[in-house]
């Protein structure tokens, strides 16, 4: 339907009695709850918004403190639905004011005549599920109740102002303002004394521009909070003709970016960089004035690594000391508690400057908290100021705050939304919650929401409940409920989500923490605004995964299941290789893999530095091999760990895993010796087997020289590399040595069989295939050979071996392998530690600075070295890792 006959037909909804009875109730008229309404009317359903505003604009309608600004450009923070309403419309600035965005509201809402159906100043009181009329009942304190089938919540993630938490408050004779409900009224400020408490973006955003209007500003902060200057003016010239020029891309892009702005995934990291090349970046950065290219652009691991973030927060701090003058001051403004972007940046105009300014105070409260409100201002436990006016810019109960905390909600069996939700909000894609069928939320907690620029989300959110709604009423369905599998399948990809970037490590609104009593945890969807998009779109494409489906005259449907099983970044390093439309390696011949590999390998980042890398050779079962050594920056000597590399017995060499020997190498603090073993077809069966003995009977006879601890070594292996640590291991007991002190078995091949669970289960998809493991398997050695235990170390004596660490992914084909192998050698009685990497591949653990959720896997590979060794099983300063395909977002 074209958009001009959609505004002219407003939607018909009828009155019952006194209750309106509607299609679909949507909570809100802001930028989610307009929208909504011009699509659920372009859809042909009846819909009303109520709104407790006397107008359009949600927050904007609310924040209307001085100096209130988007701070995601102008040009990204806009509807992109419709392009006629975006030629229709051309911002001023970088970054609009607040009444210049309420007007662009006002605009759209008068352009697709939506204020008919929006009912003003209500509130809704209450909302039950009435199961016999598989309806929303809702009691409004402003008119007609309302009978809906469907009840969309487009309150916004910041929308319940928090309480002021102060004693006195209301013993103060002078003015109290709020910057989420700031009054509409002109607010004479000026030459009075004012108190502001709060330095998130609200106070920051005003409190230059209250200074400039007070007698005297005392500013009292509880936590200093990163901000970056907007240099903001007209909208960037170069951004604007990025868009004018494609806007069809642009918007694209921007879609399926991890912010919801189109910048590209930044690939260098930050030890790749010099100091002079970081500084360049960070100084860029800093010109650029934005929020999203300062949070994402200058170094891969900014994000999700507290050594790659320390960096920039420390040319930050530098910026902060530079500009304010009195060091003191200076001091208390830098923020030392939290990574940066680990809790909401801001943009500022002017704010560290103000603090120069001789009517500016600023009141640490970690040095002295308030006490007090008192009648004539507020009194620390140190002093006491006197002001005409107090500003709270104390924030938000965040995600959760404006769904729950506003009306009950009381769903299937009488359950309530607050009681399901009293240990933190349980969703599944943070649209939906099981048992409170038709009831939808828009960027609710566990969708990207704050950590992207909010117009993008928003219009995704919208256009997905739209859409499947209308799908449902084709379809004959008039009831959807998420299952309780998928929800708890979401919760834990969430979970694992928040392991990939620093979040986690603030006290800030997305956890929960600014509000007394509330339940903690990372609330927003971490994984980033594209991933996200394309897991909705998969659960469509899967049949409505994880929602049971149903109504008068159709059979239910419900396919349920978890829609994300993989870890985060193990499902966008797939979603990347199915895009690269790779060719499959067992069809090219061992030299046409081999090549592929080596080229393969160029693209991946390149390792940490360690204290030294270098190349040699060492005699093996039958001449010399080349090995890379990899020695600890820390003084020697350090035990040696004799490593063997993955390839099937046919690919790589000894530095084709060489992130991976660098990690376990920082890790461990030992020596990490890379064995280049023969290869097949030029060298069948047992030619490896024996050089994996032999190269490691000649490191340990050679350990002093090699600069190691002389007595025991251990050993190492990924994959076929682990097959050969494994019977090295083996050997190393029936031919009186070298006296191995322990192994590591990741992914090992252990049997010569393709009949187990796993290769069934884990037969195509996840990289490491079982025809190119067939493939391998018949380079490598002959049917009869396989139940040698050179071949197949499961089938060996496993009485008397090393205390062994045994790691296996849950999406592999050789995962029940490498746990028989693990059982068997526990059953013999050797002591073995074991690690299931869950949602993990083949590939998983030696993908450095790619998974970065299998850090914690490498981080315990190399304790267990260590406790092999006899050292202390924790290696000091070990560090958090980095990711450069997880990214850290920012929220507009
Ligand atoms: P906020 O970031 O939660 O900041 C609240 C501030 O008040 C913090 O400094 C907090 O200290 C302090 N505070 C809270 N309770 C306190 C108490 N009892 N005593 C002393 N200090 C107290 O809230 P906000 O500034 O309103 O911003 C919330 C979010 O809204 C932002 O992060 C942003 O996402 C959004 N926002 C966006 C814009 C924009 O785009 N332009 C503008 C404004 C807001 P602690 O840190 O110690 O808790």
């Amino acid at each position: 339907m074209p958009d001009a006959a959609v505004a002219a037909r407003s939607s018909d909804s009828t009155n019952s009695g006194t209750t309106q009875q509607v299609d679909v109730a949507v909570v809100g008229a802001g930028f989610a709850g307009l929208y909504l309404l011009h699509r659920l009317r372009k859809a042909g359903f009846s819909a009303v918004v109520i709104e407790e505003a006397g107008d359009v604009g949600g927050t904007w309608y609310w924040n209307r403190y001085p100096g209130a600004r988007c701070d995601i450009q102008t040009i990204d923070y806009s509807y992109t639905f419709d392009s006629e309403l975006e030629s229709a419309w051309q911002w001023s600035e970088k970054y609009a004011t607040q009444p210049e965005i309420l007007r662009y509201l006002g605009f759209v809402a008068d352009r697709y005549e939506l204020r008919r159906d929006i009912r003003f100043r209500t509130k809704v009181t209450a909302a039950n599920w009435d199961q016999s009329a598989e309806r929303w009942r809702l009691t409004t304190d402003n008119g007609a109740g309302i009978s809906c089938r469907t009840y969309i919540m487009a309150t916004g993630c910041l929308s319940a102002p928090k309480p002021p938490e102060i004693d006195g408050v209301k013993d103060f004779k002078g003015e109290i303002y709020f910057t989420g409900r700031w009054p509409h009224d002109e607010v004479k400020l000026a030459g009075k004394r004012i108190a502001v408490i709060g330095t998130g973006s609200s106070g920051i955003q005003s409190i230059p521009l209250l200074a400039e209007q007070a007698a005297h500003l005392t500013v009292f902060q509880r936590t200093p909070n990163f901000a970056l200057p907007a240099h903001n003016g007209p909208a960037p010239a170069e951004r604007r003709a990025l868009l004018e020029g494609d806007r069809t891309t642009y918007r694209e892009q921007a879609r399926w970016s991890l912010a919801g702005v189109p910048y590209p995934q930044q690939m260098a990291v930050s030890w790749q960089l010099s100091d002079a090349e970081r500084r360049e970046r960070f100084e860029q950065a800093w010109a650029t004035g934005d929020l999203v290219y300062i949070l994402t652009q200058l170094w891969a691991d900014q994000g999700v690594d507290v050594n790659g973030n320390a960096l920039l927060a420390d040319l930050i701090r530098e910026k902060i000391r530079d500009v304010v003058k009195d060091p003191e001051t200076a001091e208390a403004l830098t923020p030392h508690d939290h990574p940066f972007g680990a809790k909401r940046p801001c943009l500022d105009t002017n704010y560290y400057a103000t603090y120069n300014r001789p009517n500016v105070t600023l009141v640490n409260l970690r040095q002295e908290p308030i006490t007090e409100i008192t009648a004539s201002g507020i009194a620390t436990d140190k002093r006491n100021f006197d002001v005409d006016v107090i500003v709270f810019a104390t924030g938000f109960d965040a995600m959760t705050g404006a769904i729950m905390a506003v009306h009950p909600i009381t769903g299937r069996d009488g359950k309530s939304l607050s009681d399901v939700w009293a240990n933190g909000p349980q969703t599944y894609l943070g649209l939906t919650v099981s048992g409170f069928p038709n009831l939808f939320m828009i960027t609710g907690p566990g969708s990207p929401s704050v950590l992207s620029n909010m117009a993008v989300s928003i219009e995704q959110h919208v256009d997905w409940v739209v859409d499947r709604l209308a799908a449902m009423r084709e379809a004959g369905f008039t009831t959807i409920d998420a299952t309780e599998t998928a929800q708890a399948g979401w919760a834990q990809h969430m979970a694992d989500c928040s392991m990939m970037t620093l979040h986690r490590l603030a006290n800030t609104w997305y956890t929960g923490a600014n509000v007394p009593g509330k339940a903690q945890g990372v609330m927003p969807y971490t994984g980033g605004v594209g991933p996200y998009r394309s897991i909705c779109n998969e659960v469509v494409g899967r049949g409505m995964l994880g929602f049971k489906l149903s109504g008068p005259d159709v059979a239910e449907q419900c396919n349920d299941g978890e829609v994300v099983r993989l870890q985060p970044d193990v499902r966008l390093v797939l979603g990347m290789l199915v895009e690269m439309n790779l060719p499959q390696i067992e069809q090219l011949g061992a030299q046409g893999a081999r090549d592929f590999l080596t080229e393969f390998n160029k693209g991946r980042p390149a390792g940490r530095p360690v204290g030294e890398v270098g190349d040699g050779v060492l005699h093996g079962a039958d001449g010399l091999l080349s090995y890379r050594l990899y020695r600890p920056a820390t003084p020697g000597p350090h035990p040696i760990v004799v490593y063997f590399h993955g390839g099937g017995w046919v690919l790589g060499d000894e530095q084709s895993d060489d992130p991976f020997c660098r990690d376990i190498c920082r890790r461990s603090g030992m020596i990490v010796v890379s064995v280049g073993y023969r290869h097949a077809p030029e060298h069948r069966f047992p030619a490896a087997a024996e050089d994996g003995y032999a190269a490691t009977r000649w490191i340990a006879e050679h350990a002093a020289e090699l600069g190691g601890k002389p007595g025991p070594v251990l050993v190492a292996g990924w994959s076929a590399g682990a097959n050969i640590a494994a019977v090295t291991c083996q050997l190393a007991r029936d031919r009186g040595g070298p006296q191995i002190a322990g192994q590591l078995l990741i992914c090992p091949v252990t049997d010569c069989r393709f009949d187990r669970p796993s290769y069934t289960d884990n037969a195509v998809g996840y990289f490491l295939t079982r025809s190119m493991m067939f493939w391998f398997c018949d380079i490598y050695c002959s049917p009869a050979d396989r139940t040698d235990p050179r071949a197949s170390p499961l089938r060996g004596n496993l009485a008397n071996l090393p205390p062994a660490l045994v790691a296996t992914c849950e999406f592999d084909p050789l995962r029940d392998e490498g746990i028989e192998y693990a059982e068997a050698m526990a059953a013999a009685g050797v002591p073995v530690e074991q690690l299931q990497a869950r949602g993990h591949i083949h590939t998983s653990l030696m993908m450095v600075d790619v998974v970065v959720t299998g850090v914690s896997g490498r981080a315990k590979m190399a304790e267990a070295l260590r406790g092999f060794a006899g050292l202390p099983r924790k290696l000091e300063a070990s560090g958090e890792e980095a990711s450069p395909i997880a990214v850290n977002a920012a929220a507009g």
